[in-house]
């Protein structure tokens, strides 16, 4: 029994069904008090962001909810609302419930006149929202432009200063070799941005769903040779060894081959990145329909509770070795979404200090 009314509108009937009707079909919820706070009119919508099925008539406002600030401590409710001279509202409270669970509310608070006339009474009307989802996006966004910034910093730093040396050692005449050694410094920093930002672009596009599935016929051997010699003079350069590692049975498989491509990308990426001797191994096994591809390295591996993790938006393992390197914590994200559109299956083994193999079976699509 959502809205009772104590408030009388005297002969007005109609108008007073119209606006009990009116206040019941609010998506929002609406709680009005008398002037010392006790509750005389309420909507369906607060029962139900109050998860409450019984009767708020008559009940303090401390009574028919748990109020937390910020920093999770008690709000006194009745208080807040008695004290507020002019409508105001807030969307830093949450509204805690007796599991403990809490959701974030936007709060607006109204001192008003109930009633008409002789029936005039001074009273409060609250409008109570459920902000979490909006709360968790703004949180998200946040924290995203705070990461991507503090990713762009260093690169841009490093590139700046490489370049302005190079202009100088050009100005002095100095060594050709000393002058490309640094260019090249630079444009791996380039390069890096270049990759974050290809992270971000397909990232925009997957989130919003607007990615398209183009399925072309890929061969995965000549696939997973050409990525092996792609990443060639990138492992060897840091002393690794790098190889494809075949069924001699492979068919063709119809899927994305961007996909494909870009999910092993990232992959082996991660593998040169966090592998300091050792070897990387990209291989792709047959399956009755479609085929296993691996990619297994030697490196730092991922601790057990870190596993759960890598695929989250920012995730960064805390271990030194990666902090050490560059990354986003985009990558593996990124590639669970595209996963997801070819209907592919990733699985992850991993011994923290000897190693990771990323598998993904990528099925035949029609
Ligand atoms: P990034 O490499 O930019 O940090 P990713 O999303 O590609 O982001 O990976 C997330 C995290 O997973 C990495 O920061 C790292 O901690 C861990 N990780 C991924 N691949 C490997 C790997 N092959 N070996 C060890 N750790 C890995």
């Amino acid at each position: 029994m959502p809205v009772t009314k104590k408030v009388s509108l005297g002969n007005k009937h109609i108008e007073q069904q119209q606006l009990l009707s009116l206040i019941n079909n609010m998506a929002d919820g609406v709680i009005a008090t008398d002037e010392n706070g006790l509750v005389v009119l309420y909507n369906g919508a607060a029962l139900n962001i109050l998860d409450s099925n019984a009767s708020l008539t008559s009940k303090k406002l401390n009574q028919i909810c748990s109020l937390i600030d910020k920093n999770n401590q008690q709000v006194d409710f009745s208080h807040l609302v008695l004290s507020s001279k002019k409508s105001h509202n807030t969307r830093d409270l949450r509204i805690k419930y007796s599991d403990n669970s809490a959701i974030n509310v936007y709060l607006s608070i109204a001192p008003v006149k109930l009633g008409y006339g002789k029936n005039d009474q001074k009273g409060y009307v609250l409008l109570i929202r459920d902000i979490t989802h909006e709360k968790s996006l703004e949180d998200e966004r946040n924290e995203f432009i705070s990461v991507v910034s503090h990713e762009l910093r260093t690169p841009v730093a490093i590139a700046e200063g490489d370049i302005s040396n190079a202009e100088l050692l050009v100005e002095k005449g100095a060594d050709l070799t000393q002058i490309k050694r640094i260019l090249s410094q630079a444009h791996t920093q380039i390069l890096f941005l270049s990759g974050l930002i290809n992270d971000l672009a397909t990232l925009g596009r997957a989130e919003r769903n607007a990615l398209e599935l183009d399925i072309e016929e890929i061969n995965p051997h000549e696939l997973v040779q050409e990525l092996v010699d792609n990443y060639t003079t990138q492992a060897t350069g840091k002393g690794l060894d790098i190889k494809a590692k075949l069924d001699s049975n492979l068919q063709l498989l119809k899927s994305s081959k961007l996909y494909v491509r870009e999910i092993l990308q990232n992959f082996i990426t991660n593998a040169v990145k966090y592998t300091e001797k050792g070897h990387v191994i990209v291989g792709a096994n047959q399956k009755p329909s479609g085929v296993m591809f691996m990619v297994s390295d030697t490196g730092i591996g991922i601790s057990k509770a870190d596993q759960d993790k890598v695929f989250d938006k920012f995730f960064r393992s805390e271990d030194f070795r990666t902090r050490s390197t560059n990354g986003t914590g985009l990558g593996l994200y990124v590639v669970l979404k595209l996963a997801h559109l070819i209907h592919a299956e990733i699985t992850l083994t991993s011994e923290l200090d000897k190693g990771s193999e990323f598998f993904i079976f990528v099925p035949n699509l029609k």
